[in-house]
């Protein structure tokens, strides 16, 4: 770890010891042919701790000037291939062609300033995961398991709670990490849902959901004038709702119900 020149631009905060990575993968419970992805593994503080409990590991890592180092510290494991390339605009799902197995596990630290592109690119490019093991910043853990009603709830609190059920696992102190950051983090499993909501179209139920979150102060009429409103009054009057609540007031149930009537 000495001789590594951390990137900022890339979120380089690696954890020092191997207590946590150790942690991460007790709780993931992985189960046997399990081929998990990493994304930024970094120097290889979790991906050695992966390796003799999974299948394969495919790792992406975007710094390739850390080939080195993980060469040293991952000699040892046969089963991990590394990706040096950005995870984003990766095409994953041709990758994963190469593999068999019967489970897709994605385990991360990731890297905090793509935290929420990265969990939508799974989602909205239909890479098949079972279970999500990350590592976020405190603040976005919260946002991802906020209830509707909250401030915290937002659109993405929606799509994630569509196809995955979201647990806390624990926290993480800022203290844990080289160089240390200004935050602490949390470790948050999404596990998918054995039954999803039948949705009639999910492109517009995504587009739906953005739009009545567009404007967070504003209430549903000024956010979805596009829609035809007249189907979304009778669909929240079956709630006991009208059009001058905000979108925050909404459950997945209910957006689901209003995404459907509209389609
Ligand atoms: N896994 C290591 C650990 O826990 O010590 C490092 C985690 S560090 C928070 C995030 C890692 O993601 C860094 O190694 C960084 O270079 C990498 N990274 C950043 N952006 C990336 C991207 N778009 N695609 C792939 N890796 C990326």
């Amino acid at each position: 770890m000495r001789d590594i020149q951390f990137k900022k631009k890339y979120g380089q905060n690696f954890l020092k010891d191997d207590s946590i990575p150790k942690k991460i993968v007790a709780y993931s419970a992985i189960p046997e042919d399990t081929l998990v992805i990493e994304i930024g593994p970094g120097a290889g503080a979790l991906t050695k701790e992966l390796a003799p409990c999974c299948k394969q590991v495919l790792a992406y890592e975007i710094d390739d000037s850390l080939s080195s180092i993980l060469a040293v510290n991952l000699e040892p494991y046969s089963n991990i291939d590394i990706v040096y390339a950005d995870f984003l605009t990766r095409d994953v799902k041709e990758d994963l062609k190469k593999y068999s197995y019967s489970h897709l596990y994605v385990i991360a630290n990731l890297p905090y300033y793509i935290t929420t592109p990265i969990l939508l690119k799974l989602i909205e490019e239909h890479i098949s995961v079972d279970k999500i093991v990350v590592m976020v910043q405190k603040e976005v853990g919260i946002r991802f398991s906020a209830k509707p009603g909250s401030r915290d709830y937002g659109s993405i609190t929606v799509f994630f709670h569509y196809y995955f059920q979201l647990k806390k696992l624990f926290d993480v102190s800022r203290n844990c990490f080289v160089p240390k950051p200004n935050v602490d983090s949390v470790i948050l499993s999404f596990t998918k849902k054995d039954y999803l909501l039948p949705l009639k179209n999910q492109d517009f139920f995504f587009q739906l959901v953005r739009d009545a979150f567009q404007f967070k102060r504003k209430t549903l009429k000024n956010n979805l004038k596009k829609y035809n409103l007249n189907i979304i009054e009778q669909v929240l009057s079956c709630h006991s709702l009208d059009l001058s609540v905000r979108a925050e007031a909404l459950s997945l149930e209910i957006f689901v119900e209003l995404s459907n009537a509209l389609t």
